[in-house]
């Protein structure tokens, strides 16, 4: 929905907003806010507050510090839960320079550059329909996180398996009172695990809602007692938590995937898209999968991808294309997850598709059999390559890839990458309980 700022500071008074979050996020993907009182809203929304953007993941240094919000009226929401203080609105905010340029290394106007490409093309919108998945824990008397999830349901399974099914049906209550339209939820395969699906949108909507959900997801979990988290592989051996993406193209209004006359339904335009997500997605992998944690998820038997390949039949490979056919033609993109900027993998999915449009690359053929029942030899000549095994690898490729440097642009792309190569050189001089338990004795 479109708002003038007239409009907002109306119903502001009307609904006795008393505190408005300033809302964007930070490299990472993390949410961050600066919270205003009621009669700052239309400095807001003129774009005059300001803060120190050296404090921020992945912004800018202390020299450069300061930065200005410029809220996005049509991202007006007051949520649906009281405070003490009354009700607490939130506006999601680019990031300007003090001269009034956006700033590059703002992950919501990196998508925005993105999507501007496209519309050169002559895509009006991207649409991007997600499947966040999460796994519900139990919490302490602190109320911190425990090791232990909360029921020991299953795949499509009701209480009482399903102990989380009431924090579910809240979760999408207050979804639905914030206007997201949810065509699902579910409980998922592993125990405490769940999945909330909602209507697709266009690109930067999708990125805010993903934004939204998790804040929305975490804060309905904690008034339940429960940790929800985001993290893709919380336990060894059971399913870890995805986040499929639809990803469709419109033009003048219609589905530019479409066509009827294809033997799988798919566009000239869907197929030299689809060849770019599989020729860029080694690439993107570091954007979809950004942590440590990412990468024992990509793994063989618990339903998430580990090859570049696609199928409009089965679900092994990076690509499904979804029976629905119409208005409705689309690819699910399986490898990313929901600990991902949901701006940033939004943008290099985009761009790494735009790119096999624009260089008109040819489509590989499908893979409609078991990929993990192949042999080295048979994968080898149906050119189906590995995902990255490991951040470190993801970032090699990444840095390697210019389409998606230029999409990311330098500033994004220098801090996240430096970022990431620290948390991986962390993460690489840990000694793991796995490792006392094989070798302290054996040695
Ligand atoms: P799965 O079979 O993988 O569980 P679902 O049918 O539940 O997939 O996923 C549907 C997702 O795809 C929803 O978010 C839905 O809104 C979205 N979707 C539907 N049509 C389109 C489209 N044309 N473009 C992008 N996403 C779409
Ligand atoms: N949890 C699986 C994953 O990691 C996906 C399950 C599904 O198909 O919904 O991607
Ligand atoms: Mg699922
Ligand atoms: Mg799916």
């Amino acid at each position: 929905k479109h708002y003038e700022k007239q409009e907002i500071l109306d119903l502001a008074a009307q609904l006795d907003v008393r505190y408005v979050r300033l809302q964007f996020t930070d490299l990472l993907g993390i949410i961050k806010n600066v919270e205003i009182p009621v009669d700052q809203l239309g400095k807001a929304l003129d774009g005059k507050i300001m803060f120190d953007g050296s404090s921020i993941e992945g912004f800018v240094r202390i020299e450069e510090s300061d930065m200005y919000l410029a809220p996005d009226p049509d991202t007006w929401l007051v949520f649906p839960w009281e405070t003490s203080h009354g009700k607490v609105a939130r506006l999601i905010c680019d990031i300007k320079l003090p001269n009034g340029e956006p700033f590059l290394g703002d992950p919501r106007t990196v998508l925005k550059r993105v999507i501007e490409h496209a519309r050169a093309l002559g895509f009006d919108t991207l649409n991007v329909g997600s499947e966040p998945e999460f796994f519900l824990f139990k919490t302490d008397e602190q109320g911190r996180p425990t090791a232990e999830v909360n029921d020991e349901g299953g795949y499509f399974d009701w209480a009482p398996l399903d102990l989380g099914e009431d924090c579910r049906r809240e979760i999408v209550l207050t979804l639905e009172s914030m206007g997201f339209e949810i065509e699902a939820s579910h409980h998922e395969v592993a125990p405490g695990q769940h999945e909330i699906d909602f209507k697709y949108a266009d690109a930067l909507a999708a990125a805010d809602h993903i934004a939204t959900f998790r804040l929305v997801v975490k804060t309905v979990a904690r008034q339940h007692g429960l940790h929800a988290t985001f993290m893709p592989k919380p336990i060894y051996g059971i399913n870890g938590s995805g986040m499929h993406c639809h990803l469709s193209l419109f033009k003048d209004g219609k589905n530019a995937f479409a066509d009827e006359s294809d033997e799988v339904g798919l566009s000239v335009t869907a197929r030299h898209f689809l060849a770019g997500i599989l020729h860029h997605a080694p690439a993107f992998t570091a954007v979809c999968n950004p942590i440590v944690n990412s990468y024992k998820r990509l793994v063989p038997g618990f339903e998430a991808p580990n090859y570049v390949a696609w199928s409009a039949k089965n679900r092994s490979p990076l690509v499904r294309v979804p029976a629905a056919r119409g208005a409705s033609t689309r690819i699910e993109v399986r490898s990313p997850d929901p600990s991902c900027n949901p701006y940033l993998a939004i943008a290099a999915m985009l761009a790494a598709g735009l790119d096999g449009i624009e260089r008109e690359l040819p489509l590989q053929p499908p893979v409609n059999r078991n990929i993990y029942r192949m042999t080295d030899a048979e994968k080898e000549i149906a050119g189906i390559q590995t995902l990255p095994e490991n951040l470190a690898e993801a970032l090699d490729k990444l840095a390697e890839d210019d389409v998606l440097v230029e999409a990311l642009g330098e500033h994004v792309l220098t801090h996240f990458i430096e970022a990431k190569r620290i948390e991986w050189n962390i993460y690489r001089t840990q000694v793991a309980e796995w490792e006392r338990e094989q070798y302290l004795q054996l040695y």
